[in-house]
């Protein structure tokens, strides 16, 4: 038989008292049990929507499904679970509810302005424990965006009534609603007049001002249409709270007003430019002394250096083979004992010189034998230099 579903009739009900009609042990987990009631004030995992939380009996509601129309609970009881024919007492967790019913009745509210406004279908709707997501089935620029917010948050200072029913036949015959899929039996129609007229069985709000706020706080390109996330009432606030504290802390470590935290991390990423090109002058002009430094006779020739980049490293690398005719490697330390190499040789096989390296360090790398690069690590520049010198003189 199918549940009676109470939060239909009152969704601002928390406490009800409701006879057991099904219980059985969810085995996997011991002290969860499937519960079955004649009536309930949980509503279920339903249309995208989380479901309710609370107590039932001595229990925690972990989990609410629906199923045929019979709405099953999950509870975990630490001591004795009731059994079939008890009258238990259910209470839900308001806060939770509460926060479902404002981030609900705002979607209801965002997607009856984008169809009469643009046209398009809410053709996803996920409310979670954090957030509202809704897909739509056009794509709505950041100013369309930013109107239907605005209006949004008019319809909510309005503070409009919502009415939910279940119209007779002729008069849902004739009724112009928005519904996300086909329905059968009792159409519950949930009515903002003048904003939003839609086919839905969940909680919502008596009047749009409880809504508080609705912030839409992402959106991106999804099939072919738009995903939006929003936020309302109480997690509106608490998610502006949430990005001011990150502000904040942003602010403090720069020592910048919030307001100036753009101009400042530009003025930061040109200084990092500007210290970047400097240091990278640096390093040519030590290689290139090092370079010259090296007798031209010398035939291997293996340089150590700390922090120059990849490109450096293989300039330097094809300098060296001009000049000699050996192994030229150059090392550059990425962390203590670790090393980055290119060695490059215009008569010689590298590839021997990888062979060396992987047999006597822990050792990576590869190539073509002209040039092979990799990373060796495990020996400081110290012992590797001793190493190349010893097997390449
Ligand atoms: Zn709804």
């Amino acid at each position: 038989m199918e549940t009676i579903r109470l939060f239909d009739r009152d969704a601002y009900a928390t406490e009800f008292r409701a006879r057991v009609t099904e219980i059985c042990p969810i085995e996997e987990t011991p002290g969860d049990y499937a519960i079955v009631l004649d009536e309930t004030l949980f509503f279920p995992e339903e249309g995208g929507q989380s479901p309710d939380t609370g107590r039932i009996a001595e229990g925690d509601v972990l989990d609410v499904q629906i199923k045929n129309g019979v709405i099953t609970h999950r509870v975990h009881f630490d001591g004795a679970a009731p059994t079939v024919g008890d009258t238990v007492q259910g209470t839900i967790d308001w806060a939770h509810r509460y926060s479902n019913m404002q981030n609900h009745s705002g979607e209801h509210i965002f997607s009856g302005i984008v169809h009469r406004l643009f046209g398009f279908d809410n053709v996803g709707f996920h409310l979670s424990d954090h957030t509202v997501t809704m897909d739509y089935s056009g794509v709505l620029t950041e100013e369309d965006i930013h109107k239907v917010e605005r209006l949004a948050n008019e319809a909510i200072y309005q503070n409009i009534e919502i009415r939910c029913e279940y119209p007779d036949e002729a008069t849902l015959a004739a009724l112009d609603y928005r519904s996300k899929k086909e329905l059968s039996g009792a159409v519950r129609i949930v009515t903002i007049p003048g904003v939003d007229v839609c086919a839905c069985c969940a909680p919502h709000v008596h009047r749009t001002g409880e809504i508080g706020m609705l912030k839409v706080i992402g959106s991106q390109k999804y099939k072919g249409g738009v995903r939006l996330q929003i936020l309302c009432g109480y997690r509106a606030l608490e998610g502006y709270g949430e990005t001011l504290r990150q502000l904040t802390a942003i602010s403090q470590q720069l020592s910048a007003a919030v307001e100036q935290i753009p101009d400042y991390i530009d003025r930061m990423k040109e200084e990092n430019r500007r210290l970047s090109a400097a240091l990278r002058a640096m390093h040519v002009q030590k290689m290139t002394q090092e370079m010259e430094a090296i007798p031209p006779e010398q035939k291997h020739v293996f340089l150590f250096a700390d922090a120059i980049d990849s490109n450096l490293m293989r300039q330097t690398v094809n300098e060296l083979v001009k000049n000699h005719g050996g192994y030229c490697g150059v090392f550059v330390c990425t962390a203590v004992d670790n090393f980055a190499y290119i060695i490059g040789s215009k008569e010689l096989n590298c590839r021997e010189v990888g062979t060396a390296l992987r047999e006597h360090f822990d050792a990576k790398g590869g190539g073509k034998p002209e040039m092979i690069q990799g990373s060796v690590s495990g020996a400081d520049a110290e012992k590797l230099l001793d190493f190349l010198q010893e097997r390449y003189r």
